[in-house]
């Protein structure tokens, strides 16, 4: 509400004190004395409300004001509520930051607010039992000075450009897994949460050796039963009919077999089982002898294949797994395009990385597949895919080869037009060679 306007009131009154003493001076022939008089009296009167007013500040202005009349009194009145109202408003700030703070204190996850130089401003309870902090003497410590696992320095290094986040074992109890993310708050703060995800750590693990045991278990039966099945067809070529369901025999066991050394090198891939050590060396001979298996898995169908690789460009990695991505870009480039397909592979380096990428003019991928073709058993078109032996597991193996690489798979497709399948890799990942190996064509 707006104070009443008292200088109407004010005046009057001066006048209704003045007028009369000034007349009485006039009478008397004391006029001047009478106005000095009263202009003294005015001022000692301001000298002394401006020492209450100090006086009353000084001391907090929180007391009641003095109770003086005028102007004085409207003065001391309204600086006195401008400052109730000021006092109650941070009262209500108060009381909401304490609700904010009792609503993250009661969080089942761990919340660690951090400033920009990642130093400890605030956590709440479960951060002291998750984390292991102490609350409030960790107050100001630098994060990466108390939680020192190597996983934990390098998320929290890049943490702050990419905001990922990383599952890292907990600091009080190795058995137990904390998933930490960072997200930007307030100004250039980072809120740091953490949740225990043992629960589901442990499930995914089961669910890992589940599949890797199954696929083992299989393998030596089927091995067995493919074997039984090539010699009973060759013994059989009298009797067309048994011969035949044989054949479809030999050939669904086949594809089983196809199935479970794929399930087998992807859970080992993804479990992180080394297939070999990673070491430098030179991808080029490897990709020519691709090209040529490539060119024997068409056969007559007659694709053309053109290989654009550097031949002096070294790799640092797992020759294997790299062989295996590239054999599943390349056979797939084959498989699902039809025959006199250009299938061109590539294998260089420029100043943003180097690119392994497969290149095809087949019939392209409608784009509402295109993220989806990396899951396991995802398949644009389920009945090609089985006829031409895919299990649809090979896009999912290169992903893991990939991530075990520091890389990343791009998927570009056009229906009509083709395919590019790109696998980039850091600079980081490639030197060049001093002489280019003597297989060069
Ligand atoms: P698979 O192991 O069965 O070949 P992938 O995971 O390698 O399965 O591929 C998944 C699906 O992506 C395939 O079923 C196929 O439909 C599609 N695909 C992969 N490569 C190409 C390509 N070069 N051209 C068209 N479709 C492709």
């Amino acid at each position: 509400m707006q104070p009443r306007n008292t200088w109407p009131d004010i005046l009057i009154t001066s006048l209704l004190i003045a007028l009369p003493i000034l007349a009485l001076g006039w009478a008397t022939g004391q006029f001047w004395p009478t106005v000095a008089f009263l202009l003294g009296a005015a001022l000692a009167w301001n000298i002394a409300n401006l020492l209450w007013l100090e006086t009353w500040l000084r001391r907090g202005g929180r007391a009641e004001p003095p109770d003086v009349r005028g102007l004085w009194g409207v003065i001391f009145d309204q600086l006195y509520r401008r400052r109730k109202r000021h006092e109650h408003r941070v009262h209500r700030l108060r009381q909401l930051l304490e609700r904010y703070r009792d609503s993250a204190r009661a969080m089942p996850d761990a919340v660690v607010v951090l400033n920009d130089d990642l130093r400890i401003e605030w956590v709440n309870t479960m951060a002291c039992q998750l984390l292991g902090l102490d609350w409030p003497r960790d107050e100001g410590q630098r994060i990466t000075h108390l939680l020192r696992h190597p996983e934990f320095l390098q998320f929290m290094e890049r943490a702050r450009e990419s905001l990922a986040r990383v599952t890292v074992p907990s600091p009080l109890d190795d058995e137990r897994q904390l998933e930490l993310r960072m997200l930007p708050y307030g100004d250039a703060q980072y809120l740091l949460l953490a949740r225990d995800t043992t629960h589901l750590h442990r499930l995914e693990v089961m669910r890992r050796d589940f599949i890797a045991n199954v696929s083992h278990e299989l393998r030596t039966p089927l091995t067995v039963l493919y074997g039984v099945t090539e010699t009973l067809e060759e013994e059989l070529q009298e009797q067309p009919e048994l011969a035949r369901s044989v054949q479809m025999l030999r050939e669904q066991s086949e594809r089983m077999k196809l199935l479970v050394d794929d399930l087998l090198l992807l859970s080992r891939l993804e479990t992180g089982e080394t297939t070999g050590p990673q070491d430098w060396f030179n991808p080029f001979p490897m990709l020519q002898k691709l090209t040529e298996e490539a060119r024997v898995l068409s056969g007559t169908e007659g694709h053309q294949f053109v290989l654009d690789a550097d031949p002096a460009l070294e790799f640092l990695g797992n020759p294997n797994e790299l062989r295996s991505a590239c054999a599943n870009l390349l056979f797939n480039a084959v498989k699902y395009t039809p025959g006199g397909t250009r299938v061109t592979l590539r294998w260089q380096a420029d100043a943003d990385g180097a690119r392994l990428s497969v290149e095809d003019t087949g019939p392209g991928i409608a784009s509402h597949h295109l993220s989806r073709l990396t899951e396991r058993f995802y398949r644009v078109d389920a009945g090609r895919t089985q006829s031409r032996g895919g299990t649809g597991l090979g896009l999912a193996i290169v992903k893991h080869v990939l991530a075990r690489h520091d890389g990343h798979l791009s998927i570009e497709s056009e229906v009509g037009r083709g395919s590019r399948f790109t696998c980039l890799f850091p600079l980081g990942r490639t030197r060049p060679v001093e002489a280019p190996p003597a297989t060069v064509e």
